[in-house]
């Protein structure tokens, strides 16, 4: 057989604190020769320490799985048979990271990506899941030979979104399989013959994402020295911003000649079998799910706050307060106008001298707003331009820049804090009245409240609701720290 040589590398790129992203390359030696190599990437996803968990387990339980299942062939398998053991790999993998998950609420919603190659003889069996990727570099020619399961790739196939388009989405980092976030995962399997002077390069998309298939191509078809490419792919990926973990393993089959690129994009998707949702549940464009998004949460806001009007003629509130002013007829129903008519604005003016920090700003619910100042109070403005600065010291783990905030009709402030997986409700005065660190919740996001009191909370892409207990314990006296389930 023709000699293989590799070079792989791992970077932890210039903007991340962690390298989620796993390695491995196995010689035939410690393969027991059951075949000449095996290469796996992982990219792990997960808050605290999640995806470094992910990534590392899988690229640990595969080799162990292939090494075990290519003895058991003793030597006899073929391209199919290749690609059958590195499902078991796969499904070994995905069992490990899902146990772990399920076991230890510090990983749970823990994932990873992977892309595997394995190497015997002329054959070359691959297997994928996520969006990290393989490409095929021959005749001066380079194609990418696994399809990405992710949202943006299903929109490419489906010709809502051109190439490019899907390299600027905010969504691109959404994956639409993965291992270890559902009991079972699907791969992706092919197999081929390789020929002389073949490199393949198998990476994380903190390279894809910051490199064209045209870079990487001209990078990886120059350089004759497998660790040398890698080290510069690297370099490059770094140099244009290094945004994500950036990983790389480049391996040459026989005698590589340095070429020239041939084509001016030599990518070839080769479109993918329909891909199975398990990770994002969001069908069609974004968009339609943010439309219906807003119509689901205007419905529920409605139907809740229609229900508690008429149980308990009146609003929930956590606090005290004077209860709102409701109005005490309908109005009249207007005639159908055949313009919609346009509302009038009157020119910006400012209402207090207090500076404020860019975010969070938030409605109070009824006419003001509050927001955070750029000593780290929390002030409350109303409209006529009163401000009352909260007690809320600056050191209090709410800081504007990982939170998100939001706002009920009793001036009450729900804080969603992303990277300690809480929501903490505090009153007007700024006193704690309620917590949420459920193991149901991992990255809260994005916070809502309905006129109704309940919290809709963006969650690692998925919507969740925590319905506010409305059984009314004792009437008219509703202690804030049981208002909540
Ligand atoms: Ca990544």
């Amino acid at each position: 057989m023709a000699t293989l040589t590799f070079g792989q590398k791992s970077d932890l790129g210039r903007v991340r604190k962690m390298n989620q992203d796993s390695v491995a390359a196995l010689t035939a030696d410690e393969l027991d020769r059951c075949a000449d190599a095996l290469f796996i990437v992982a990219d792990g996803m997960g808050g605290r320490s999640g995806g470094e968990v992910a990534s590392r387990v899988t690229v640990e339980t595969i080799p162990q799985i292939v090494k075990q299942e290519m003895a058991q062939l003793n030597g006899a398998a073929d391209a199919q048979g290749m690609a059958a053991v590195l499902r078991e790999g796969i499904t070994a993998a995905n069992d490990a990271v899902w146990n772990q998950a399920r076991s230890n609420p510090e990983l749970r919603g823990m994932g990873t990506t992977c892309v595997g190659l394995l190497i015997k003889g002329s054959t070359a069996a691959i297997c994928n899941v996520g969006d990290s990727r393989a490409y095929l570099l021959r005749g001066g020619e380079l194609a990418q030979v696994t399809s990405d399961h992710s949202l943006v790739q299903e929109h490419v196939l489906s010709g809502e979104l051109t190439e490019e388009e899907a390299r600027a989405s905010r969504y691109r980092n959404v994956i639409t399989r993965g291992i270890g976030l559902t009991n079972t995962v699907t791969p992706d399997l092919d197999a081929f013959v390789l020929t002389e002077g073949d490199t393949l390069l198998l990476c994380s998309d903190g390279l894809t994402n910051m490199l064209t298939d045209r870079e990487i191509g001209e990078i990886i078809a120059k350089e004759p020295d497998a660790q040398r490419a890698c080290d510069q792919l690297v370099e490059a990926a770094n140099a244009n911003g290094g945004k994500d973990n950036i990983t790389a393993i480049v391996i040459r089959y026989g005698r590589f000649t340095p070429t020239a690129l041939a084509r001016p994009n030599g990518h070839q998707q080769t479109p993918a079998p329909q891909p199975q949702i398990v990770y994002q549940r969001a069908h069609g464009s974004p968009w339609k799910a943010v439309v219906w998004t807003t119509i689901i949460y205007l419905l529920l806001a409605g139907i809740g706050a229609a229900y508690l009007y008429q149980n308990y003629g009146g609003w929930p509130e956590l606090t005290a307060r004077k209860r709102p002013e409701t109005p005490k007829s309908k109005p009249e129903p207007q005639p159908k106008s055949p313009e919609p008519s346009k509302p009038n604005y009157d020119q910006p003016i400012q209402l207090t001298e207090l500076q404020f920090q860019g975010q969070p700003l938030v409605s109070d619910g009824s006419m003001g707003v509050i927001g955070v100042d750029i000593t780290g109070h929390t002030v409350h403005v109303t409209r006529g331009g009163t401000a009352k600065i909260g007690k809320l010291a600056p050191s209090t783990p709410t800081s504007p820049i990982e939170s998100s905030w939001a706002s009920d009709r009793a001036g009450n402030k729900y804080i969603a804090q992303r990277s300690k997986g809480t929501i903490v409700v505090l009153n007007p005065d700024d006193i704690q009245i309620a917590t949420f660190s459920s193991d149901r919740l991992s990255h809260p996001d994005s916070i809502a409240v309905n006129a109704a009191g309940d919290i809709f909370v963006i969650d690692q892409h998925k919507l969740k609701l925590i319905t506010r207990n409305r059984s009314p314990k004792k009437t008219g006296d509703v202690n804030p720290r049981d208002a909540f389930n």
